[in-house]
């Protein structure tokens, strides 16, 4: 599976916000298998309105979202990349993680902020000075033990130096090594290297209630910074979230967010950002047992889709069978999809589009 590491400074609104998305999880769980693994990471349900479409038309028993990780990463405090407070475990624990949530504090509420006043952009500042100090320390050690072997001729000494080498450049200036520029390749070699700032960003801005629906001007700092990065942002309030969560009647939901002035949970928002910021595509596999949503890396080819669910599916591999979604909800179900002419028969080297219904033909 894939996960999102939430990070920022003490007093935003972490706990608040990861303990709304377990909650709606287990407000969800009725319905949807649901676990916690250790008590800071969470699964969460995907929503996927296209799912509940299938499974309608499929008749199927059982629906079954695909999942997301949330892991809750406490203890950054300033000087964390030197060691202070909980820092290494902090920074061990961000290394995990596929991508980075960034929950910003655009509230003043009760509990006074560990720097005394509200600042967004400061705190985005303070949390991404130690990440940017921690990988500049370990990318001036890898880039000399990388430079003595490349002297020798080892290609991928070779490969780790020239890309650690505009790495190093852009950490001491400052720019997060997701921000420098390389080629396609480089990035393969940069994501080998484990570093704390290559990983995707997205931020989320903690609101007051009363601003959700708009932002506020702080939020709105944020959402300039993020759209100069090329990161995401997500505005919402933690409590609302939180009170959200506990109600597990859609209608009752839905009511509670258009009073607001919401489309959608913040924690839907959150989720379909995170989802996007990782470049993950959804396929899904219908029956009368169950409807089921999985993920994949957008550009996987289907035998990689087959292993998602087995491993053997993947090494057994024949050809996949294949309706898009929309085709299945349209033509009113597989039988009929077929019969219309919208079942494709596909190899090894198809590549999976976002939406596929796939029957996987394989070996064992
Ligand atoms: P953490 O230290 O980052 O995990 O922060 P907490 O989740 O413990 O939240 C710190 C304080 O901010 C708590 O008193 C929360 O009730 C409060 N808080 C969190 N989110 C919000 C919010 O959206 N609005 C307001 N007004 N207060 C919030």
């Amino acid at each position: 599976g894939f996960n999102c590491g939430i990070v920022g400074l003490p007093n935003v609104g972490k706990s608040t916000l990861f303990n709304a998305l377990t909650e709606a999880a287990l407000a969800e769980s009725a319905n949807y298998p649901f676990c916690t693994i250790e008590p800071n990471v969470g699964r969460v349900p995907v929503p996927d309105a296209r799912l509940d479409r299938l499974a309608e038309v499929a008749k199927s028993q059982k629906v079954i979202p695909t999942q997301l990780e949330f892991v809750d990463i406490a203890g950054l405090v300033r000087g964390a990349s030197k060691g202070e407070g909980l820092g290494n475990q902090f920074l061990a624990n961000i290394r995990e993680v596929d991508a980075v949530l960034h929950l910003l504090r655009c509230f003043e509420g009760e509990t006074a902020h560990v720097d005394g006043s509200v600042d967004p952009l400061r705190d985005a500042d303070t949390v991404e000075t130690e990440l940017l100090l921690a990988d500049l320390e370990s990318c001036e050690k890898q880039y000399e033990q990388a430079a003595k072997k490349a002297k020798q001729g080892d290609k991928d000494s070779i490969a780790k130096r020239d890309v650690l080498g505009p790495v190093v450049e852009g950490l001491r200036a400052g720019i997060p090594a997701r921000n420098v520029e390389l080629t396609a390749e480089q990035r393969k070699t940069l994501k080998g290297l484990h570093l704390l700032t290559s990983k995707p960003v997205l931020y989320v801005s903690n609101v007051d209630e009363g601003s959700v629906a708009t932002g506020n001007s702080l939020s709105q700092k944020v959402e300039e910074r993020a759209q100069q990065e090329g990161a995401g942002h997500v505005v919402i309030s933690a409590e609302i979230e939180a009170e959200v969560a506990q109600l597990s009647d859609p209608e009752e939901k839905q009511s509670f967010l258009d009073d607001l002035g919401l489309s959608e949970s913040g924690l839907s928002r959150v989720i379909k950002e995170g989802f996007r910021l990782l470049n993950l595509i959804t396929f899904f596999t219908t029956g009368p047992k169950e409807a089921r949503a999985w993920t994949v890396r957008n550009g996987a080819n289907a035998p990689e889709a087959a292993g998602v669910i087995h491993s053997d599916m993947e090494r057994g591999f024949i050809r996949a069978e294949t309706i898009f979604w929309q085709d299945f909800v349209d033509s009113g179900g597989e039988s009929a999809a077929k019969e219309a002419g919208k079942m494709r028969v596909e190899g090894r080297d198809y590549t999976v589009k976002d939406g596929d219904v796939f029957h996987f033909r394989f070996n064992v």
